[in-house]
């Protein structure tokens, strides 16, 4: 018999539960890939991510030729384009992987009925792929899902794994005279890739994410528990490989579990954030667009499209924001604790809604991703689940820059402008002297901004709008 296996953002040959499974159960399988519009040009769309992915899925399909199969490409609506591939072939199942958001909860479910209602109906078999564990598993007590990570965390370390699989080294060809179908240029997306060809963060493809994660596994890893928050460098960048798939999120947590050690266990807890946002999505699709905290939808957002402008080129005069924002521009990933950073800047600072910031990091990140970017950003808006009162998230981008950057060399890199301020004035720059400007070449206001806010009055601002709305800060 033959079955189709459905690759979506699982985007490798290694540790493949789908394949496996397929494998195991047909002579024939034939790897599929469903190009979905909604996705490619949605609420969304992101040239730089979209190109990745196309050079993630060219070598994909590299690598299943070269072990005797290939890709098929199909563009247009998986419930279309499945059982259509299905009947022409005579596949008797499809497999895929699961996945936790409300997009792609509801194409599955078409997909499933579209299968269903095909003559002859052709089974529908997700399974386990994206994630360390069955994110849909955990139950608190009460027997809900959680909504507060550290008792998720524990249950979450109970749960079973699953088996590691190898990778096949022969799989059995496609079907004579199929269409494989081509993968479409950016272009003819109507996107493009406006990230800089030489900053961007990491090469695309399986091969590329395998030699990254042996190098963090065999180099920093052990350092990670001391060194995840230190801005210009200290953690592992492997999250645009995670979201696409090149690399096997519970592979990774597998191996580091067999270093040992404790950079080893906090790179785990880690892994399980990125389950716990999917775990909360699961269970709170309506989170894709509010603010999960009832109170918190009352919340005053202003509108200012000249401050919203200066945050997203990275022109707030705040040094810290600054190399956060233009490092997510030029090479499409920024370390977490700018993201924290420039979140809470964004909506604390600023005063400007959290959906902004959500909808600008999707536009430019490698590793967007619905679940984790939306949870994360409810976390820094202080408006999501595990709640915080909002002075305890509201963060003073001077004092996070001394302690996370103290040499300045991820400022430099970042913002040129600053290379040559002294570090003791790099925090805040605009209390140089003129003298001081001179030397360092950067006038402020001329070479770099002036400060667009002042940070002690709109963290008040920033408390007074919250306790309108009933939070506790
Ligand atoms: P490491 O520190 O090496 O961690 C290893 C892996 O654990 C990461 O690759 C990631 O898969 C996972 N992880 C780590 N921290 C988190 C976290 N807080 N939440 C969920 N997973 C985590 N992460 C995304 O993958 N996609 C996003 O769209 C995204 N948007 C974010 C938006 C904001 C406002 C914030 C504050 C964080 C966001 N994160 C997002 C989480 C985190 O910043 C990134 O996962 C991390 O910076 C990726 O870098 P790394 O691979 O070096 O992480």
């Amino acid at each position: 018999s033959t079955a189709i296996v459905w690759f979506r953002r699982d985007l490798r040959l290694h540790d493949h539960p789908p394949l496996v499974r397929a494998l195991a159960a047909h002579a024939r399988v034939v790897p599929v890939f469903v190009l979905d519009p909604a996705i490619v040009r949605g609420r969304f769309a992101s040239g730089a991510r979209t190109a990745f992915m196309l050079d993630c899925l060219r070598e994909l399909d590299a690598d299943l030729r070269e072990r005797g199969s290939g890709l098929v490409v199909r563009e247009g609506r998986p419930e279309r384009e499945l059982p259509a591939l299905a009947r022409e072939i005579g596949a008797a199942a499809v497999h895929w992987a699961s996945d936790a958001t409300p997009y792609a909860i509801a194409r599955d479910r078409r997909v499933r009925s579209a299968l269903a209602a095909a003559q002859p109906a052709v089974a529908a078999v997700p399974g386990p792929g994206n994630f360390v564990a069955d994110v849909g598993r955990p139950r608190t007590r009460a027997g809900g899902p959680y909504t507060v990570f550290t008792p998720f965390h524990r249950a979450w370390q109970q749960l079973e794994r699953r088996t590691v699989h190898r990778t096949p080294a022969v799989l059995p060809p496609l079907p004579a005279g199929l269409r494989r179908g081509a993968l479409p240029s950016l272009a003819a997306l109507g996107l493009t890739d406006e990230l800089s060809p030489t900053a961007r963060a990491v090469e695309p493809g399986e091969r590329a994410a395998r030699r990254a994660a042996e190098r963090w596994l065999d180099g920093h890893l052990g350092d990670y528990a001391r060194d995840h928050d230190r801005l210009a460098g200290g953690t592992s960048a492997l999250s645009p490989y995670l979201h696409h798939g090149c690399l096997s999120a519970r592979e990774c947590e597998q191996r580091a579990v067999r270093r040992g050690g404790e950079g080893a266990e906090a790179f785990v807890r880690q892994l399980a954030w990125r389950d716990f946002y999917a775990h909360v999505l699961l269970h709170h699709p309506e989170d894709v667009r509010r603010e999960h905290q009832e109170r918190m939808r009352a919340l005053r957002w202003e509108r200012d499209d000249e401050l919203l402008a200066a945050w997203q080129d990275g022109r707030t005069g705040f040094p810290l924001v600054d190399a956060g924002m233009r490092q997510l521009r030029a090479s499409g990933w920024m370390h977490n604790r700018a993201r924290l950073v420039t979140g809470s800047f964004l909506t604390k600072d600023l005063q400007l809604d959290w959906r902004a910031g959500e909808a600008w990091f999707m536009r430019w990140l490698l590793d967007g991703d619905v679940a984790s970017n939306n949870g994360n950003w409810q976390w820094i808006a202080s408006v999501g689940v595990d709640p915080a009162p909002a002075f305890r998230r509201i963060l003073n981008p001077a004092l996070q820059q001394r302690r996370h950057d103290p040499d300045g060399a991820y400022v430099r890199r970042w913002v040129p402008e600053l290379a040559r301020v002294p570090d003791a004035l790099l925090t805040e720059p605009w209390l140089m002297s003129e003298q001081q400007q001179r030397a360092a070449g950067c006038r402020i206001g001329a070479d770099y901004p002036a400060p667009i806010v002042d940070h002690a009055h709109e963290r008040r601002r920033a408390l007074e709008r919250y306790r309108a709305a009933g939070s506790e800060s």
